[in-house]
């Protein structure tokens, strides 16, 4: 799972690690926020009324969800299993609450925080980017605060400071946690077996 307050370069630094490393999948969150300019539906994010978003939580087809900034954001189950179940590895750009609800579930979950260069910084390219009025802005800088706090429980922290510098470093962590014990333990199992 990855996060990072908005405006820190999420997008961009996903959309080079997918140069990279293909084969990952990236999981489309259903929200209850209207596009900006661009955004695609089914691409960008599936974009729902509430009443679909509280009947996707009610049939359990969430793997996550919260409120972030006056809208739902969440992570729809169905597709996400399928790629784990065929050892597809999933990405989920999420916020830190939903990070934590899914780290609950599945602790084998990898958990990667990226960290703005700085506060001014942050704030200048939320506004330089230009798609949330001053109000909005404001808010997504406090909530910036909350989740860089929640980083902490994090599995790995990097800053964003030079984007190649940052897409090698997620890039690193990725190929690295497919090593770590607790996501081998059918490989240990499978060569115990041998014995
Ligand atoms: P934005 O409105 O800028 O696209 O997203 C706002 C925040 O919601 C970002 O931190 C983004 O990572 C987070 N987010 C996007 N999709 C999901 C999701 O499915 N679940 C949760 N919990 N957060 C999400």
């Amino acid at each position: 799972m990855f996060s990072a307050p908005s405006g820190c370069g999420k997008g961009t630094v996903l959309n080079e690690l997918f140069k990279r490393l293909p084969d990952i999948h990236y999981s489309v969150s259903a929200t209850t926020r209207a596009p900006r300019d661009g955004e695609v539906d089914g691409k960008s994010y599936y974009f729902i009324t509430k009443d679909e978003f509280n009947n996707l939580i009610k049939t359990n087809g969430m793997l996550e969800y919260a409120s972030f900034c006056g809208n739902y954001y969440g992570t729809p189950k169905e597709k996400i299993m399928e790629c784990l179940e065929n050892g597809q590895d999933v990405i989920l750009e999420i916020e830190t609450a939903g990070a934590m609800m899914v780290k609950a579930v599945h602790p084998e979950a990898v958990l990667i925080f990226m960290l703005p260069p700085s506060v001014e910084e942050l704030k200048s390219r939320l506004i330089g980017r230009g798609t949330e009025d001053m109000d909005t802005i404001l808010r997504r800088v406090g909530e910036a605060s909350r989740e860089i706090q929640l980083s902490r429980n994090y599995d790995f922290v990097f800053v964003n400071d030079k984007l190649d510098e940052a897409v090698d470093t997620l890039t690193g962590i990725i190929k690295y946690s497919k090593n770590l014990t607790g996501n081998n333990i059918d490989l240990i199992k499978g060569v115990l077996e041998q014995c």
